[in-house]
């Protein structure tokens, strides 16, 4: 794997371009955060002072993460989904955000250079990156906005071959900000017996965030033997506005759990000492009150751009988000797209860039997230501020 291949992380490059123009004196709305605008909760904030008293805070903790933190990390898990899970056959493993726990599983699963792992486009611009960094082939399914961006389970079974290793669900999902409803799940749950062999890599890093009833659920609560294949993942970095803390977990068979202890062990060292002693003294339970104004705030801004949308007489392009703190545009079906030739090509980049140049509004370019002529915008600014981005935006968008 040549290493020039990995395309760095796409929003890094625009915050480069969002800080230029705020250096010259443009006044700019930035949409393209993947984190809440909110500080953590005060009672983990005290958690954390607390522990830098201790010389154990400062020490190497286990590559697998300190034992009391994985056992509440499980345990909250079992409670939420209401799902049994024996120590005998299942462990969990902290590592240092998320995103490293999804490398490490998939670092896990991809064993030979003919390898596919199954992607529903769009998707978390990392997935085919970290796919490629481990040497397996990605291979898409694609959802549509008219479809609320849920894929089809009959196009999932057209992609699924011999050479198929695992397939990323990630429910609520970034970037579309919606959730797989019960139905999908249960088809999901009955395909995957079809495919006694393929495991599935559930990313669940936004399943607190869902504003919109009903909550989501998950193939595996239908059948729990499906457990057995299924690596989920989740951390802190959403659901306690602590994206810098860099706390992500992974819960899956112990066999591949202890493969991904191996190589975390070679590549990282188990997770900060000190954030992980906080959290065992963290009640998690505590996450559904913080939630709440956060949730209010999201919700409010997605009934903002719902209403912008449906003024400008473009109700046919709205699907109602309900999870997570994204919204998905496709630029195909504004005014202003009818300046570009061809939608077979994708302007998304030119177009988002041309956006924050005439308007001072910043999205994340769809190609990013595998799709052509689109866009993710994050609902997670105050909202006055979203609603004066999304005036700005609108005008852009109804132009001929
Ligand atoms: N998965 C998805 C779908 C995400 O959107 C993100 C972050 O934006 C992550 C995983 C990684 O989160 P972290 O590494 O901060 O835990």
């Amino acid at each position: 794997m040549k290493k020039s291949n990995i395309k760095e992380s796409v929003t890094l490059k625009i915050n480069e371009k969002i800080n230029t123009l705020r250096e010259s004196g443009k006044k700019v709305y930035n949409l393209t955060s993947g984190q809440l605008n909110f500080r953590p909760p005060v009672d983990l904030i005290r958690c954390i002072e607390k522990e830098l008293n201790f010389l154990k805070s400062f020490q190497y903790s286990p590559n697998k993460g300190f034992k009391e933190l994985r056992r509440k990390f499980s345990n909250d898990f079992k409670s939420k989904r209401n799902i049994t899970l024996s120590q005998a056959t299942h462990s969990c493993i902290i590592s240092s955000g998320s995103k490293f726990s999804l490398n490490l599983a998939i670092g896990a699963l991809v064993q030979k250079a003919s390898d596919e792992v199954v992607l529903v486009a769009p998707y978390w611009g990392s997935y085919p990156e970290i796919v490629k960094i481990w040497g397996g082939k990605v291979k898409c399914v694609n959802s549509f906005a008219f479809n609320s961006y849920i894929p089809k389970i009959e196009d999932i079974r057209n992609v699924v071959g011999p050479n198929t290793r695992a397939i990323i669900i990630n429910s609520p999902n970034n970037p579309v900000g919606i959730h797989y409803d019960q139905s999908w799940m249960k088809e999901f749950a009955l395909f995957l017996k079809e495919h006694p062999n393929l495991y599935v890599i559930s990313d669940e890093i936004y399943s607190d965030l869902c504003y919109y009833d009903p909550k989501p659920s998950y193939f595996y609560e239908f059948d729990n033997e499906l457990l057995e294949r299924t690596i989920v993942i989740n951390g802190i970095s959403k659901s306690l506005a602590s994206t810098g803390l860099r706390i992500g977990y992974a819960i899956a068979n112990k066999d591949i759990v202890q493969d991904m202890v191996s190589l975390q062990s070679q590549l990282a060292s188990g997770p900060n000492s000190l954030i992980q002693n906080a959290l065992i003294n963290f009640d998690l339970t505590s996450t559904t009150d913080f939630l709440d104004t956060i949730k209010k705030s999201i919700r409010n801004c997605s009934s903002i751009l719902r209403d912008a949308i449906v003024n400008n007489n473009m109700s046919h392009t709205w699907y109602q988000t309900g999870s997570g703190f994204y919204y998905f545009m496709d630029f195909t079906k504004f005014r202003f797209f009818s300046k570009y030739e061809s939608s077979k090509k994708d302007y998304s980049e030119e177009i988002c860039e041309e956006i924050l140049e005439q308007t001072g509004v910043a999205l994340v370019p769809g190609s990013y997230f595998g799709m052509a002529n689109s866009a993710r915008l994050s609902m997670t600014l105050e909202e006055a501020s979203f609603k004066e981005a999304v005036d700005l935006l609108m005008v852009y968008l109804m132009d001929k």
